[in-house]
């Protein structure tokens, strides 16, 4: 059985080491747990233990888990870590919390659109593909200041931050060390980066979200991909 309260508690106390350890206000750090694959009762645990910030990566399960949960739990917050399609910007809009993964002009400009419609404005980070993977979703490095333009000063997007996966074969610091940089010389503060195997690293780099699933919830159901 995996003791989730557990795990949050051991995962919260070694952001704040992490944190102390780079000289950094361990409250500076926020944690998203990530629940894709996770079943309601794994989530409700998590948020019975005192867990606000939760991530998903696909739209379609958030919508069937996060209206019930949000009933329960008014303050629980929502991220959306996965690639977002327009036809499911709208219901995004309505759900999400922050949208971390903002990474085309003609997404971004479907989302400008729909925040005027709702009224609802969810944070938005930019997701960056660092590792310029092919198969990654992701503004190139060399397109980022630009399209950060777009989206912050063009379409009044609430643009707080950059997002990244580094490659999995790769030294993730080379990938977060770029990431702040980027961040830095954009005036952006929010930094979403570091997942179970490597937020300790995030964090010495300056992530103000690290994105944590296995190391709270144990290992994932498997699920045909889509
Ligand atoms: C699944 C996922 C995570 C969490 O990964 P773990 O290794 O389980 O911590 C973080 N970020 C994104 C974008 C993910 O899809």
């Amino acid at each position: 059985m995996v003791d989730i309260a557990q795990n949050l508690a051991a995962v919260r106390a070694r952001i704040a080491t992490a944190a102390s350890d780079a000289a950094r206000d361990p409250d500076s750090v926020a944690l998203v747990a990530v629940s894709k694959t996770q079943p309601p009762g794994s989530i409700i645990a998590a948020l019975k233990a005192g867990q606000t910030v939760f991530g998903e990566n696909r739209l379609q399960e958030a919508a069937e888990k996060w209206p019930a949960l949000k009933a329960a739990f008014p303050g629980a917050r929502l991220h959306l870590i996965g690639p977002l399609q327009r036809n499911k910007a709208r219901r995004a809009v309505e759900l999400c919390d922050a949208i971390e993964t903002v990474d085309s002009p003609r997404l971004a400009r479907t989302l400008a659109r729909l925040m005027e419609e709702t009224g609802r404005r969810p944070d938005c980070y930019i997701q960056a593909n660092t590792g310029e993977e092919p198969q990654k979703a992701g503004v190139l490095p060399q397109e980022t200041d630009g399209f950060i333009g777009l989206c912050r000063d063009e379409l009044g997007l609430p643009v707080k931050g950059l997002m990244c996966i580094p490659p999995q074969d790769e030294e993730p610091s080379l990938h977060f060390a770029l990431l702040a940089q980027i961040a830095h010389r954009n005036d952006l503060s929010g930094l979403s980066m570091g997942m179970s195997g490597d937020y300790e690293t995030a964090i010495a780099f300056g992530a103000t979200l690290v994105r944590v699933g296995t190391a709270i919830f144990g290992p994932r159901q498997l699920r045909p991909e889509t």
